[in-house]
C-alpha cells in the first residue's frame, strides 16, 4: 500500500536536486582511514591566521557568552578606510558563500536567469538553484581563461539578472586585468548585478584590480578566508551601493557573524606585515610547483592566487592522479568540467607540505601512464 506522506518540503525546495558542493576533507579521512591528511584541497592558507589575530581572539574567547555585534562596526569602519568607500557601502557575512546566498536571493527571483563560467566556483550555482533560478552557463577558453565575449553575449541573449565572476578565478586561477575587467562590465546589461567575487584579491597589488566604483549594479567580495588564514572563522565582506547594503540588510541574519571572528579580522587588517609575508610565501609556492611541473614536461596555467592548476593531458588521469594521492594522505581537489578536468589544482602549502606532495606525485605519475 502506497504510503501518504503527510509532510513534504515545499514544490520548490523538493524539485531541488540533491548537492554537496564539497566533500571535505574530513569525510575522506573518515572513508579512507587516514587520521592526517596533507590538505592542499581547498586554497586554504597554510599559513595559518597573523599570530596577532590569535592572539587577539584568544584573549576574547571568555566573552563568547556574549553576542557579537550585528553590526560590525568596528570592523566595517576598517575596512571603509581600507577601500575609501563608506561604511553604509559595506556589509559583513558569515564568509562570502553566505553574502553569495543572500545576493542570489535578493537578485535572482525564482525564474530569473543567473549567468556563470561551467566549472567555475560552484556556490553560486548551488544558490541559484536553491532558490528557484535559472542557471545560464558560458564555457572557459581551452586555455582556461574566462570567456568574457561569451559572457557578455550570452547575458545580454539570455536577459539574466545577475552575472558572476570570479577574479582571480577559482579553479583556473586566472586574471582579468583592470583594462579588461571594466570593457567586461561596461559591455553587460545595464539591468544585470554583476557579483564580482575577489575572494583572491588579496594577491593581486591593488593596481590591478578593477578601481573602485560603487555601483548599484556592481557587488563584490572579499574574504578573511584564504591570504588572511582564518576560513575556519567564516566571516567575508561585500563592497557595494548602500541600496544594495539596504536590501541584503533586510535578509541577512543579524547575528550570523561570528563575534570572535570579528576580533580576528579586525587584527588581521592591523597587522599588513603579516598578510605580505604570506603572499611572498605563496608566490614562491607557486614558483615552486611550475618548476616541480616543468620538471615533468607537465604544463601549469599562470595563477594570481595560493594554488595551481597542473596539466595532466586527460581527465581520466587527473581524476586517477587525485585518487592516488589521496591514498598515500595528501589531499588535492580536481576541476569537474572540461576543458580543465585535465588539471589536478593543488593549493600552496608550507615549504614541508610541498615536499611531501612533490615526493607522492612523482612516485603515482610514475604509476600512472599517460
Ligand atoms: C574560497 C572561495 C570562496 C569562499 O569564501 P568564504 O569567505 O570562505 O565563504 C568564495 N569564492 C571563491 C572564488 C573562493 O575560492
Amino acid at each position: 500500500m502506497e504510503e501518504t506522506k503527510l509532510i513534504r518540503p515545499a514544490p520548490a525546495i523538493e524539485a531541488i536536486p540533491p548537492t554537496v558542493p564539497f566533500i571535505g576533507p574530513e569525510q575522506l579521512m573518515r572513508q579512507t582511514g587516514h587520521a592526517e591528511l596533507v590538505r592542499l584541497g581547498a586554497n586554504e592558507s597554510a599559513f595559518g591566521p597573523s599570530p596577532k589575530a590569535v592572539e587577539a581572539m584568544a584573549a576574547e574567547l571568555p566573552r563568547l557568552s556574549w553576542y557579537g555585534d550585528p553590526e560590525s562596526y568596528d570592523l566595517r569602519s576598517m575596512l571603509a578606510v581600507k577601500h575609501r568607500c563608506a561604511i553604509e557601502e559595506l556589509v559583513v557575512g558569515s564568509g562570502i558563500d553566505e553574502l553569495m546566498g543572500l545576493v542570489v536571493r535578493a537578485f535572482v527571483a525564482p525564474g530569473a536567469a543567473a549567468l556563470t563560467t561551467r566549472g567555475s566556483y560552484p556556490t553560486l550555482n548551488y544558490h541559484v538553484i536553491g532558490y528557484g533560478g535559472r542557471l545560464v552557463l558560458a564555457g572557459y577558453r581551452s586555455d582556461g581563461r574566462l570567456d568574457l565575449e561569451a559572457l557578455v553575449e550570452t547575458a545580454h541573449r539570455e536577459s539574466v539578472s545577475l552575472v558572476y565572476l570570479a577574479n582571480p578565478d577559482n579553479p583556473s586561477g586566472t586574471f582579468v586585468s583592470h583594462d579588461e575587467m571594466q570593457r567586461f562590465y561596461d559591455a553587460l546589461p545595464k539591468n544585470a548585478v554583476v557579483l564580482l567575487d575577489e575572494a583572491y584579491a588579496d594577491f593581486v597589488d591593488d593596481g590591478e584590480l578593477m578601481p573602485a566604483t560603487i555601483e548599484d549594479r556592481l557587488i563584490r567580495t572579499r574574504t578573511f578566508s584564504k591570504a588572511y588564514g582564518m576560513a575556519g572563522a567564516r566571516i567575508g565582506y561585500a563592497i557595494t551601493a548602500r541600496s544594495n547594503v539596504d536590501t541584503l540588510q533586510k535578509i541577512r541574519l543579524h547575528y550570523g557573524v561570528n563575534r570572535n571572528a570579528q576580533i580576528g579580522a579586525i587584527a588581521s587588517l592591523s597587522d599588513d606585515a603579516f598578510r605580505r609575508f604570506v603572499v611572498d610565501a605563496v608566490a614562491q609556492g607557486r614558483e615552486d610547483y611550475a618548476r616541480l611541473a616543468a620538471s615533468l614536461n607537465l604544463a601549469t596555467i599562470p595563477s594570481k592566487t595560493n594554488f595551481v592548476c597542473i596539466d595532466l593531458g586527460t581527465a581520466d588521469r587527473a581524476t586517477r592522479v587525485m585518487n592516488e594521492l589521496l591514498q598515500r594522505g595528501v589531499w588535492i581537489r580536481k576541476p569537474a568540467q572540461a576543458p580543465l578536468d585535465r588539471f589536478v589544482r593543488v593549493s600552496v602549502g608550507t615549504p614541508a607540505m610541498r615536499a611531501a606532495f612533490e615526493q607522492a606525485f612523482r612516485a603515482v605519475l610514475a604509476e600512472v601512464p599517460a
